[in-house]
C-alpha cells in the first residue's frame, strides 16, 4: 500500500490529526465502556462526551445542547430533512439547489416519489444562486429550504444569511449542509438564521464514522434513527465515544488554528492556481473566485479528460480529483459543473485540488512543476486539440446527455 503522497484531495477526506488520534485512542483500549451504563466504568465517559459536545458547539458558535452526534454528514443531511418534514406534516414543498451533494439531492429525489414537490434552484456560470429565483419559489407550503454552505467541487460559498432571511419570511425551516464549510469559514450560529446544520468529522481531521447535526433550540425535531434514548432521544444508538472524543478534539484544533490555516491555505491555493493558469494555455477556474473556500480550486483544462490527468498525476504520487463519476462505462460529467453550464470543452477536463493545513509549499511547487508537461502530453495525444466542434461531437457520443 502506498503511504506517502502529495495529498490534494482534502474535500474528499482528510488525514486524522495525530493529536486527535491520541485523544481518541484510550477510548478504544482502556475506556471502552458504554456511557449509558449504571456502573461508573461506563458512566464516567459521559463527561468526555459532554466535553466533546462543548468543543463541537464552540466551533459552530452554538450551545452544547443543540449538538446531536451522528455517524457522518450523510446521516446529518438525511436526519435534518426528514425531521423538518415530520415536524410540519401539512407542508409538502422543499427547496434545494441543483448543486447539492447526493446526500441531499437523492433524499429529495426520493421524497418526490412520496408526493413532495421539490424545487431545485439553478446556479449561474459562477455557481451562484439567483436569490430572485429563491423568492419566487418560496410559498406558505414550503416546509424546508436545504442549501449547502460551500460546494464540495468548486468551493463556491452561498450567501447563507441572505438566503436565511428570505426563508424566515415564509416560516420555513432552514437546513444548511456545512460539511465543507466547518473549519474553513468562521461560523456563529447564535446570530444566524440557520435552524439545522450538518457537519462531518472526516473532513476536519477526525476519523470517518462520526459527524454532528446542529438543531437550534426550540426547533421541533423528530429522530431519524429510532431506538434507545441516546442523544436525549434525538438519535438512537450507543454513542461512538472514540469518534465523539475525536470530533471534539478536531473541532477544538480547527477553531484554534482557523485564521492561520485559512490564510496559509489561501496563499498556497492562489500560488498553485496562478502558476497553472499562467503556464498552461486553454484552462480556467470553475466557479466564483470571490466567494470561495480558501482551500479549493477547480480548474478546467480544455480538450482532455480529467481522468487522464488524474492518472498522470497519480504516477507522480499526487492525489486530486475530477468531478466525473465513472458510471456504467460512460464518463458522466459532474452535476455541479453541468448545472453551471460549463462548455463541453472544459466540462470533462476539470480537476479539483483541495488543500489542508498539512499542505506544504514544496508539495505545491511539485504540482506546478509537473502539470504543464502532463497537459501538453495529453493534448498532443488528443485528436481534438483546439477543435471545439470535434471534441464536442466525440463527447456527445461518449455520454448520455
Ligand atoms: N455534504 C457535502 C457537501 C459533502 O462534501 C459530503 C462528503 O463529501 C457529504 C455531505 C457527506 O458527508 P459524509 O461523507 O460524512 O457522509
Amino acid at each position: 500500500m502506498e503511504k506517502n503522497c502529495i495529498y490534494l484531495d482534502n474535500n474528499a477526506t482528510t488525514k486524522v490529526d495525530p493529536q486527535v488520534l491520541e485523544a481518541m485512542l484510550p477510548f478504544l483500549t482502556d475506556y471502552y465502556g458504554n456511557p449509558s451504563s449504571m456502573h461508573s466504568f461506563g458512566g464516567q465517559l459521559a463527561k468526555d462526551v459532554r466535553i466533546a459536545r462543548e468543543q463541537v458547539a464552540a466551533i459552530l458558535g452554538a450551545e452544547a445542547s443543540e449538538i446531536i452526534f451522528t455517524s457522518c454528514g450523510s446521516e446529518g443531511d438525511n436526519a435534518a430533512i426528514r425531521a423538518a418534514l415530520l415536524a410540519q406534516p401539512e407542508k409538502r414543498h422543499i427547496i434545494t439547489t441543483q448543486v447539492e451533494h447526493p446526500a441531499v439531492l437523492n433524499v429529495c429525489k426520493q421524497l418526490e416519489t412520496q408526493g413532495y414537490q421539490v424545487t431545485y434552484l439553478s446556479v449561474d456560470g459562477r455557481g451562484q444562486l439567483d436569490l430572485n429565483e429563491l423568492e419566487a419559489s418560496l410559498t406558505g407550503n414550503t416546509a424546508l429550504v436545504t442549501v449547502m454552505y460551500a460546494n464540495n467541487e468548486t468551493g463556491v460559498i452561498f450567501p447563507i444569511e441572505e438566503i436565511g432571511a428570505r426563508v424566515k419570511e415564509y416560516g420555513a425551516l432552514f437546513h444548511v449542509d456545512a460539511v465543507q464549510a466547518v473549519g474553513k469559514i468562521p461560523l456563529n450560529l447564535q446570530t444566524s438564521t440557520i435552524d439545522m446544520l450538518t457537519m462531518s468529522g472526516h473532513k476536519i481531521h477526525a476519523p470517518k464514522g462520526i459527524g454532528a447535526l446542529y438543531v437550534r433550540r426550540g426547533v421541533r425535531f423528530r429522530p431519524f434513527l429510532i431506538g434507545g434514548h441516546q442523544e436525549r432521544g434525538r438519535r438512537a444508538g450507543t454513542e461512538n465515544v472514540p469518534g465523539i472524543v475525536a470530533l471534539g478534539k478536531a473541532a477544538e484544533l480547527e477553531l484554534l488554528h482557523l485564521d492561520e490555516t485559512t490564510t496559509r491555505e489561501r496563499k498556497l491555493r492562489d500560488r498553485l492556481e496562478t502558476a497553472l493558469l499562467k503556464q498552461i494555455p486553454d484552462c480556467e477556474v470553475n466557479g466564483d473566485t470571490t466567494q470561495r473556500l480558501p482551500n479549493t480550486t477547480n480548474i478546467g483544462f480544455k480538450y482532455i479528460e480529467g481522468e487522464a490527468i488524474l492518472l498522470s498525476l497519480n504516477k507522480y504520487g499526487i492525489c486530486a480529483s475530477s468531478g466525473s463519476a465513472c458510471t456504467s462505462g460512460s464518463l458522466e460529467p459532474s452535476h455541479v459543473l453541468r448545472a453551471m453550464g460549463l462548455p463541453y470543452t472544459t466540462l470533462h477536463g476539470s480537476i479539483r485540488f483541495s488543500l489542508c493545513r498539512y499542505t506544504t509549499e514544496a508539495e505545491i511547487e511539485q504540482v506546478i512543476a509537473v502539470m504543464p508537461e502532463i497537459i501538453t502530453r495529453l493534448r498532443a495525444l488528443s485528436p481534438f486539440k483546439n477543435d471545439d466542434a470535434g471534441w464536442l461531437q466525440q463527447q456527445s457520443q461518449l455520454t448520455h446527455h
